[in-house]
Order: structure tokens, then C-alpha cells, then sequence
């Protein structure tokens, strides 16, 4: 099959999304999307490409002082009746416009189009975002070739419709547990009911003052939330456990070790369980290549408040933002779509930076 990334629609970043999206490319099915984007860059003299599973990188080796990345996941969320594509003057509509394949076209064309760039660039076009973390294409990459990530700066092409949001905040889940004594409940007095102990976990929880911080210009808002409650043994039982799961999300300038000190603190005298974290990151805007590209953007980051891939660059110490034309509030949805005046003006801005 003809590869449908022909060198006039690499040219073009609205038919570059277009193409890109009618190529289906559900999580673990990247075969097809990867191939063609690796073969339209091996078309590309000064560019060097390389494959790992469905991930392709190709890099600029220009020998430039600072190198930056840029990076877009080829996978979409299941299709929901809005594949392939329809367009008209002003929308795109279908799987992945917004989430994110006009932001990887973005960083495609670029790769294909800006042969001396003013850094040097990576460009990473990886698979499985959009499921669990322990197939996502970065993640392993990242840990199988970490030199493949090796950069200054990077820049996360996921859905922030045009604005630039940075860091992201960490996110914790712990399970706070109060223990009593079983008895009948005709003879209540025999026994110490568990779940009425819940009740000052959740009235410490209902009175928690959570912080807002600002971090490099970007406010970044924490919350401690029970999000689940479990207990209760029969009708007629007075209970002995009692189970109250909490989702901490917290600001970048707290570590995930530092984060659990907070917990154990705020639920002091009670037995907590940490099950699940995942730390911040740092806007990091003060790195020369975010400073220029932040100038040119010409308008003031946000903070990001879920969890993304910027993260992991900023475990290995790259700080990272997203910047990205597809609406976040539309990802997944089956009216997603991207706005065509927003893929050319990410577009013409990363071109200014990088040229
Ligand atoms: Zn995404």
C-alpha cells in the first residue's frame, strides 16, 4: 500500500491531521501509523530515524548548543462512530483530532519541513498513551534507551488548545483504616464500631484547607478527597474495619516522599496505606528554550493539573510543558474535533521558535 504521508501532505499540517487520523490507530494497533510515519522520515535527509516497537524517533545532529524534544502519541481511545474524518472550512471532526493528532502532525511537519532547525530537535512519535502505563511507548523507551531522551527542554503536543500549560501536578491514593472490636448489635456496648470511628477521618477531610501554590507564575491547587468507603460486616453486627480511600493531588514543589509525610500527618493516629503515586513536575520555564518558546506563545502558562507524559521527562530532569491546538475538554468524546485555525497557528508558532 502506498504510504498516504506523501511529501505535499507532510507540507501541510491540516492535511497532515487529516491523514493521520484515517489511518486507525487504536491502542495496540500502531503498526500501521508507526510504519508510515517512519517511512515518510527515512524520506527525509537530515533526519536521523530510528524504530522501537511502534515507536519512531528521528532526531536532527546538527551540533547545536541545546536540544529540544518534541513528542506526540500515535494511538487514539477506541473509535465511537467518528472515524474516519469529516471537515469543513473551520473543524476537523473524528478519533484523535484533538487528542492528539493534530499535535502530532504538528511536530511530523516539522520534522519533515525544518531542515536547520535553530535547536537541535528529537522528534518522538510513540504508542499506547492511552492505556496503562506499562506499555506506554515513552515510559519504555525511556527506560530501555534513556539517551534517546536526553534534551533541554521538551514540549508535550497533547490537547491545551493553544495555551501553554506546565508541570503537572503528582497524584497520591492511600487507604486510611479504622479498626474496633466485633459485637452483636443487640449488645453493642460489648464491641467499638469501626465505621463510626470513620467519622473524624472524614470530618478531617470535610475541614482540610487544601494549598494553592505558585510555582514560576503558574498556580497549581491541590485537593485531598475520600473517594471511596468501604465497611460493615452483617445487619446485625457491630463492625471492626472500616476503610476510607483518598486521592491526594498535589503541587510539583512537593515530593512524592514529601507528599506522603502530609498524609500521615493529616491522618495522624490512624493506620494509612500509601497504594498508588505518581509525583509532579516542575514548570521548568526558566530552561533558555522554554523562555523563548514561552515569549513567542505571548500569552502567561497555566498550570496543569492532571497527570501527563511531562512527568516523566521531568524525571529524568527535562523540564517540559504541553502546548498543544486540540480542545482537552473534547478528548475521547464522539463529537471530538479540532478547530482547523488553531492546527495552523501551532503550527506557524513552532515554526518561528524553531527557525
Ligand atoms: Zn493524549
Amino acid at each position: 500500500m502506498s504510504n498516504p504521508l506523501t511529501p505535499q501532505v507532510l507540507a501541510d499540517p491540516v492535511s497532515l491531521t487529516r491523514a493521520l487520523v484515517d489511518i486507525e490507530s487504536v491502542s495496540g494497533n500502531e503498526k500501521e501509523i508507526a510504519d508510515a510515519v517512519q517511512q515518510a522520515l527515512e524520506g527525509c535527509g537530515h533526519l536521523r530515524v530510528e524504530r522501537i516497537g511502534h515507536n519512531v524517533i528521528a532526531r536532527t545532529e546538527l551540533g547545536r548548543a541545546q536540544r529540544v524534544v518534541l513528542a506526540g502519541h500515535l494511538d487514539t481511545v477506541p473509535i465511537a462512530d467518528n472515524f474516519p474524518s469529516t471537515m469543513d472550512e473551520k473543524i476537523m471532526w473524528g478519533c484523535g483530532t484533538s487528542d492528539m493528532k493534530s499535535g502530532t502532525a504538528i511536530a511530523l511537519h516539522l520534522a519533515a519541513t525544518v531542515a536547520q532547525p535553530r535547536h537541535d530537535v528529537t522528534y518522538f512519535f510513540y504508542e499506547c498513551e492511552e492505556v496503562e502505563a506499562a506499555l506506554n511507548g515513552l515510559r519504555i523507551v525511556g527506560e530501555q534507551r534513556p539517551e534517546l531522551l536526553e534534551a533541554d527542554f521538551a514540549v508535550l503536543l497533547e490537547p491545551t488548545y493553544g495555551a501553554v500549560e506546565a508541570g503537572c501536578q503528582g497524584t497520591m491514593r492511600a487507604r486510611v483504616r479504622t479498626h474496633g472490636t466485633r459485637a452483636h448489635a443487640a449488645r453493642s456496648w460489648l464491641g467499638s464500631n469501626a465505621i463510626h470511628q470513620a467519622g473524624e477521618v472524614l470530618r478531617r477531610l470535610e475541614a482540610y484547607q487544601a494549598r494553592q501554590v505558585e510555582i514560576e507564575g503558574c498556580r497549581y491547587r491541590e485537593g485531598l478527597n475520600a473517594v471511596r468507603i468501604t465497611g460493615g460486616v452483617a445487619g446485625n453486627v457491630i463492625p471492626d474495619a472500616c476503610e476510607i480511600e483518598v486521592n491526594f493531588r498535589f503541587a510539583p514543589d512537593r515530593s512524592e516522599a514529601q507528599a506522603e509525610v502530609h498524609l500521615r500527618e493529616v491522618f495522624g493516629g490512624y493506620e494509612v496505606e500509601i497504594t498508588d503515586s505518581a509525583p509532579g513536575a516542575l514548570p521548568g520555564l526558566t530552561a533558555a528554550p522554554a523562555a523563548e518558546f514561552l515569549a513567542l506563545t505571548g500569552a502567561p502558562p497555566t498550570a496543569k493539573l492532571g497527570w501527563t507524559d511531562v512527568a516523566r521527562f521531568a524525571a529524568l530532569g527535562i523540564p517540559a510543558l504541553n502546548f498543544g491546538p486540540g480542545d482537552p475538554n473534547l478528548a475521547h468524546k464522539r463529537d471530538e474535533h479540532v478547530e482547523i485555525d488553531k492546527i495552523v497557528a501551532g503550527a506557524d508558532l513552532m515554526r518561528s521558535w524553531l527557525s
